[in-house]
């Protein structure tokens, strides 16, 4: 067919669908601050043939959407709960203050029942005394579907520490839960609770990386930030970074050193790479002779996200100096040296898909000079050398930040979220996207304005003000 009568039936079909029924590249547009992280995660799981998803929206609070592959119909967002710390603030102007820490993770049991866990930023003092960390903000909070696949109606369940935040899910292949968290403010322990009974009791907290002065200034305390997926067969691996909490009771940003152990669920044990056994709780001490990875001397690491292949191995990646994404991976022997995938490129995030002990993809946000982008870096020599691929995403007035880790499950046109973050916007609402390997999943414009009047009503605020 000659293009220009190609070019005239497409625009024929474009003038008779009403505007409101032309799809766009987003599913919603409420969307608020920085609505997902790939630290809150899973924060989306596929499950027979429907992609399940949250996120944050108005107020902080988590709101959940499906798509089904099969219909190619969206259904939501719905209100999954209420995040207390979006009712003391209600930022409105992009620089104004969002807490953010009570992103909501997602988990599909094994019966069907969507669990969201959301709304911690350690816990606010009046829920009483947090006998693993320091009092935060919020109350981590668990909501649960009122009935399996069915994301219309929800009901809070009171069976967690509310002390929690950077809530992480994990499932067994057996159905088991694991409930991973930092249990309080910025000094405090991580936990996790683990659940046998489809998330409808969990036992209680068990510490597992210590938050303690340091011997030689105790002003300063040792401090983690962590991450945890599922590994090979009944195994769950956690990556993690050490934060130096500054002197008194000043937070900083530092974050060095990468580290690296696994749990057998099995068996209940804790072991490092090579398969020494651990013993927990964990303090940095012992973490730096027994589960280090790679010492930075004082320079920046924070954490990206670690899968395994089908040996059980680990492939991590940490972000350096400015947040540029480098690989590792465990030999079987001993670890990789690390290796930048994008070099002279920041504020890198994702996640990544491996295929086998030396193919493996890696899902990055990037910037370049000429915007910001989304897409695939891939290696077939191990993580020796990497393959840039043509983006699937990119602008140059929107940066697509942030991201997202991976779906559980993910099916390859749903792999994760991101927020169009568009340049020069003067409030905190974000489209979202649910982007695949071919590009977005795209919705009917009618559909994605789940807003109401809130702009037009934050704007009015902003006037008067
Ligand atoms: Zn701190």
């Amino acid at each position: 067919m000659p293009k220009l009568s190609k070019f005239f039936i497409l625009l024929t079909l474009l003038i008779s669908l009403p505007a409101s029924a032309q799809p766009v590249e987003y599913f919603t547009d409420n969307g608020y601050g920085n609505p997902v992280s790939t630290m809150h995660h899973p924060c989306a799981e596929f499950v027979d043939g429907i992609t399940y998803l949250t996120y944050q929206g108005p107020h902080e609070d988590p709101y959940v959407s499906t798509y089904n592959h099969t219909t190619q119909k969206w259904t939501g967002p719905f209100k999954a709960g209420v995040n207390p710390m979006g009712r003391e603030q209600d930022a409105i102007d992009r620089d104004g203050r969002v807490d953010n820490h009570g992103r909501p993770a997602m988990i599909v049991d094994a019966k069907g029942y969507i669990h969201i866990i959301f709304g911690g930023h350690g816990g606010s003092p009046d829920l009483g005394v947090n006998q693993n960390g320091t009092p935060g903000r919020g109350k981590q909070t668990h909501a649960v579907s009122k009935r399996p696949h069915d994301i219309t109606e929800w009901e809070t369940l009171e069976n967690i520490s509310p002390f929690g935040t950077y809530s992480q899910f994990v499932k067994m292949d057996n159905g088991d839960l694991y409930l991973f968290f930092r249990h309080g403010s910025h000094r405090s322990n991580w936990v996790y609770q683990k659940s046998i009974d489809h998330g409808r009791t969990f036992a209680d907290p068990t510490p597992l990386l210590i938050s303690k002065p340091q011997p030689q200034d105790p002003d300063i305390l040792d401090a983690w930030y962590a991450w945890f997926a599922k590994g090979k067969g009944n195994t769950i691996t956690a990556s993690y970074v050490y934060h130096p909490c500054g002197k008194g009771d000043r937070h900083t940003k530092d974050r060095h050193n990468t580290y690296y152990m696994q749990l057998n669920t099995g068996d209940n044990t804790w072991h490092n790479a090579p398969g020494q056994h651990l013993t927990i709780p964990i303090l940095k001490e012992y973490a730096d002779k027994n589960t280090l990875i790679f010492n930075t001397q004082g320079g920046r690491a924070n954490h990206g996200t670690c899968r395994v292949d089908e040996n059980g191995n680990p492939h991590i990646f940490f972000r350096h100096e400015k947040g540029h994404a480098r690989y590792y991976r465990w030999l079987g022997d001993k670890w990789q040296q690390p290796v930048t995938i994008f070099p002279g490129n920041r504020s890198q995030d994702g996640d990544m898909i491996v295929h086998s002990p030396t193919h493996v993809q890696v899902l990055l946000r990037y910037n370049t000079p000429t915007g910001s982008h989304v897409g695939y870096f891939t290696t077939t020599d191990g993580g020796l050398t990497w393959k840039k691929e043509n983006p699937i995403v990119s602008s140059n007035t929107v940066q697509y930040n942030p991201i997202s880790a991976i779906a559980r499950n993910a099916h390859p046109d749903a792999r994760l979220l991101i927020a169009e973050d568009v340049k020069g916007q003067q409030h905190q609402y974000h489209h979202m996207i649910l982007l695949g390997d071919n590009g977005p999943v795209t919705r009917p414009l009618e559909e994605t304005k789940n807003l109401g009047n809130r702009l037009e009503h934050v704007l009015k605020i902003k006037e008067e003000k």
